[in-house]
């Protein structure tokens, strides 16, 4: 039987979510040997034009970013965004709150024209072209990397949840970060991380995103339980949250 040719690529990012994949250290191994990897700029030299399914770390930032991703999805069959970058823009995105000349010149002075440098407004890869899948977090959690790449390899489609980290939270008896007087995202953001955040003592920032349907209501219960407003909500959501997102 031929192996699908797996191809994984990066765009604006810190690549951290490539690491997690080789961190994935033995269980690699197993997934290797059950796809055919033809292209991974971290860990090989080769290069190729074929392959089934591409894995896209990082944020769309500039013109020639877009015509290359355009380029990789009319070669693949199934396109997965990967991390927060990828599916939502993430850190990247916190640029399009500011004017962009300002934003290049604080971060490249006086180089902030040189031509390979020229930046535009963040997109997420799906804002650019169609996106099969989506595995989430900043960085994404390995274990549901492996599950959705093995679900996908026979031929079932990968259980991404569309509920609220509060879920996982809960079911973990964490104390609430509310109690602390702290502004956890969980109720609107969507699980799989296995509240990661609130289970070491942190709030949840909002790294896998929003759910596909927050429960607005919920969340504005939750903030008058506690004395606070819809405006101290939505200035947590800075981080992650400056893509499209609810209405709160
Ligand atoms: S999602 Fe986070 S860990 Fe992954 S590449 Fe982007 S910044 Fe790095
Ligand atoms: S608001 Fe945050 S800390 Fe509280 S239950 Fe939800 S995820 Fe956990
Ligand atoms: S708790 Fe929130 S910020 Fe932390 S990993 Fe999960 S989704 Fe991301």
């Amino acid at each position: 039987m031929t192996k699908p040719r797996v191809a994984i690529f990066d765009f604006a990012c810190c690549e951290g979510c490539q690491l997690q994949i080789v961190n994935l250290e033995e269980e690699i191994l197993d997934l290797i040997n059950v796809v055919d990897v033809v292209e991974w700029r971290e860990a090989m030299s080769e290069q190729s034009h074929e392959y089934d399914i591409a894995l896209i770390e990082g944020s769309i930032t500039r013109p020639e970013d877009e015509k290359r991703i355009e380029i990789i999805r009319s070669r693949c069959k199934i396109l997965i965004a990967l991390g927060s970058c990828a599916t939502i823009g993430g850190i990247n995105k916190l640029k399009n709150k500011f004017d962009l000349e300002e934003v290049k010149h604080c971060v490249y002075g006086k180089d902030a024209h040189m031509p390979h440098l020229e930046t535009g407004m963040t997109k997420a890869v799906h804002e650019v072209v169609n996106v099969d899948y989506k595995i989430h977090g900043c960085p994404i959690d390995r274990k549901e990397f492996a599950s959705v790449i093995r679900a996908l390899l026979v031929g079932k489609k990968p259980v991404i949840p569309d509920y609220p980290v509060c879920v996982e939270c809960k079911a973990r008896e964490n104390i609430c970060r509310y109690e602390y007087n702290e502004i956890c995202l969980g109720p609107i953001i969507r699980a799989g991380c296995g509240a990661r955040c609130p289970s070491n003592g942190f709030r949840c920032f909002g790294c896998r995103g929003y759910v596909d349907n927050p429960n607005v209501e919920a969340a504005r219960e939750v903030m008058d339980k506690y004395g606070l407003t819809v405006e101290d909500l939505r200035q947590k959501m800075v981080l992650f949250g400056c893509g499209q997102g609810p209405t709160v």
